[in-house]
Formats: C-alpha cells, sequence, structure tokens
C-alpha cells in the first residue's frame, strides 16, 4: 500500500530529470504540461505531507498553484500532474487509499466506513466531471472490496485485490 509519505517520496523520485533545489524548498524543473524547456515548473513537498505544484509559463493549466493534501482526494489537477509524470497506477492506489489517511486511527469499522464514503465521493466527481468510465471502475471497486470483506478479508488486503485489479489496458 502506498501511504503518504511514500506517495511524495515516489513522485520526487518521477520528477523530470535534470532539477534543481531552490533555496525555499521548491524543485524546479521543465515542466511536463506545456512544452516548458525553461525549467519554469516547480514542485514543493509540503510540512504537512503534501504537495503544491504551478508553472511560471503563462498560460500552461498549471499557471495558477495546484496542490494535494493527505486527506484529499487525488483529483483534478493534482492528479493529471501525476498523470504526466507516468504514475498512473501510484495515482489510482492513493484514490483507494485516500480514506486510510487517519491511520491513526484504531478502529477498523470506521476506516471501512471512511474508505466507503471516499470511493462514494470519489466516483460521484467522477461522474460529474463526465468521467463516466471512471466512475463505473470505483464502483466496481467498491463492490469487490464489499464482496471480499463479506468473505472475512480484511479492508487491507482487499485493496489489494482490486489494485490488482484496476490495471490499465
Ligand atoms: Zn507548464
Amino acid at each position: 500500500m502506498i501511504d503518504e509519505t511514500k506517495l511524495i517520496d515516489a513522485i520526487l523520485e518521477s520528477l523530470p530529470q535534470p532539477r534543481r533545489f531552490t533555496a525555499r524548498g521548491w524543485h524546479v524543473f521543465n515542466c511536463p504540461a506545456c512544452g516548458d524547456t525553461r525549467q519554469r515548473g516547480g514542485f514543493l513537498a509540503t510540512q504537512t505531507g503534501g504537495f503544491r505544484y504551478r508553472c511560471l509559463n503563462a498560460g500552461c493549466r498549471f499557471e495558477h498553484v495546484t496542490g494535494w493534501e493527505p486527506d484529499n482526494l487525488l483529483m483534478g489537477r493534482p492528479r493529471q500532474f501525476l498523470d504526466l509524470l507516468g504514475m498512473e497506477d501510484v495515482a489510482d492506489t492513493a484514490d483507494h487509499h485516500c480514506a486510510l489517511a487517519p491511520s491513526t486511527s484504531t478502529s477498523s469499522a470506521a476506516m471501512t466506513d471512511g474508505f466507503f464514503d471516499c470511493l462514494g465521493q470519489a466516483a460521484a466527481k467522477a461522474a460529474v466531471e463526465g468521467h463516466y468510465e471512471r466512475a463505473k471502475e470505483i464502483f466496481e471497486a467498491a463492490e469487490v472490496v464489499r464482496q471480499e470483506m463479506a468473505r472475512g478479508v480484511s479492508l487491507r488486503d482487499a485493496l489489494h485485490t482490486i489494485r490488482l485489479q484496476s490495471g490499465r489496458n
């Protein structure tokens, strides 16, 4: 499973080369979204386990800063950014993992409720944005998890099942 720290580490490993690190903590490189060749893309890992991304190239879809924090769903522009880095699978796993963010929770029932809430929200959001295939995928993933858990499989192991099934073609 991906946890938030591993997600940020995985992003840092996937950032385009060459890149440099600024005194203010930004990783700077050619923006993968706009054909930039002047290292105008900037990635910042936040103190709270999330990230920010922005591009100084006017007109780029990342001209206005985007970002993600551990309690958020990985949707929209933060997700597009990961897709541009070739991290679709990581983003998928993080989606499935999103409700597990409060990992200090000792109640597995609360975690399970949170997980289904989270998938429900992700599916609704995908549908609202017109990503019907994605919404269907999420509903199907939720159904698989439900069935696995009905057979006594733990949430964590059930998540592993949907990860294996969500391979893209
Ligand atoms: Zn750009």
